[in-house]
């Protein structure tokens, strides 16, 4: 049997990272979390720049940092990954044989996605490309011009399941509720 490969996407702030930790804990699974792997690169390497202005990794830098993590012995759960069309196509075209997918996308709208930060801000998350307002909107701006149209890639393709989930409002154990149970009906 195949072992489960979750996917959240979704735009800054939409609790990839939450959901992800919660279903850690009812659960089994490797984490693999594309924006820690990347902050942990060297400060002074191009990589470290490009996060700190807020702009994407180029999908030829990263493909070969993510694939050790990606190991096919065990369900994983992968978050921030993919977030363009070229990642998802290299997604689906060397693990859709190895794994069943199946793609949470954490829909909110964009004030949501600018709300959640600011309040990241304010309980003292030390990131800091949360706290220079550029590098926010040029990757909610990346969200919208890159990573949709590799999500809507992704809702029409027909080897993997994916759910399309709008979040009610901002509390996390009625959103996780929903998600849990559409995962696992
Ligand atoms: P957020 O989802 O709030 O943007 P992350 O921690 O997931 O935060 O990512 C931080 C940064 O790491 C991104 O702004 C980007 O520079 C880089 N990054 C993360 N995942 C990817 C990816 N899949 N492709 C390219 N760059 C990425």
């Amino acid at each position: 049997m195949k072992p489960e490969m979750i996917v959240f996407m979704g735009g800054q702030g939409s609790g990839k990272g939450t959901f992800a930790n919660l279903l850690l804990q009812k659960h089994d699974f490797n984490y693999v979390e594309a924006g820690a792997i990347l902050r942990a690169m060297p400060s002074d390497s191009e990589i470290k720049q490009k996060i700190s202005r807020g702009e994407l990794v180029g999908d030829n830098d990263l493909f070969p940092i993510i694939a050790p993590h990606i190991t096919s012995d065990h369900n994983i759960i992968m978050d921030g990954f993919p977030r363009t069309i070229g990642q998802a196509k290299w997604l689906i075209e060397n693990y859709a044989d190895k794994f069943n997918i199946h793609v949470v996308f954490l829909n909110i709208s964009e004030a949501t996605m600018l709300a959640h930060i600011q309040n990241r801000i304010k309980e003292g998350g030390n990131r800091a490309d949360d706290t220079d307002e550029n590098a926010v909107r040029k990757r909610i701006e990346s969200f919208k011009t890159t990573t949709m149209p590799a999500i809507e890639w992704l809702s029409k393709n027909k080897d993997i399941e994916f759910l399309d989930i709008k979040l009610p409002g901002d509390d996390i154990d009625i959103n996780f509720a929903l998600i849990y149970n559409k995962l696992y009906k």
